[in-house]
C-alpha cells in the first residue's frame, strides 16, 4: 500500500509529495491511475503542478 512512486503516467521517479488525484489532474497532470484517491508527484512533476496551480491562483487574484 505504500506506493511511493510518482503517479502521473508514464512516469516512474520516486515520489516527493502527495495530493489528491482531484488536484493534480487541475494541474494539467495525467494520472495512472484513475481509481485513486492521492497521487505521488515526484520531483519534476511537483514543480510542473506547483508552477500549474501557481498560474491558477494568480488568475483567480487578478479576477477580484
Ligand atoms: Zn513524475
Amino acid at each position: 500500500m505504500a506506493e511511493d512512486k510518482c503517479g502521473v503516467m508514464g512516469c516512474s521517479q520516486p515520489g516527493v509529495r502527495s495530493y489528491s488525484r482531484d488536484a493534480v489532474e487541475k494541474g494539467g497532470l495525467k494520472v495512472a491511475d484513475e481509481k485513486a484517491k492521492r497521487v505521488h508527484l515526484c520531483k519534476e512533476h511537483n514543480k510542473e503542478y506547483k508552477k500549474a496551480t501557481k498560474d491558477e491562483r494568480r488568475l483567480e487574484n487578478l479576477g477580484r
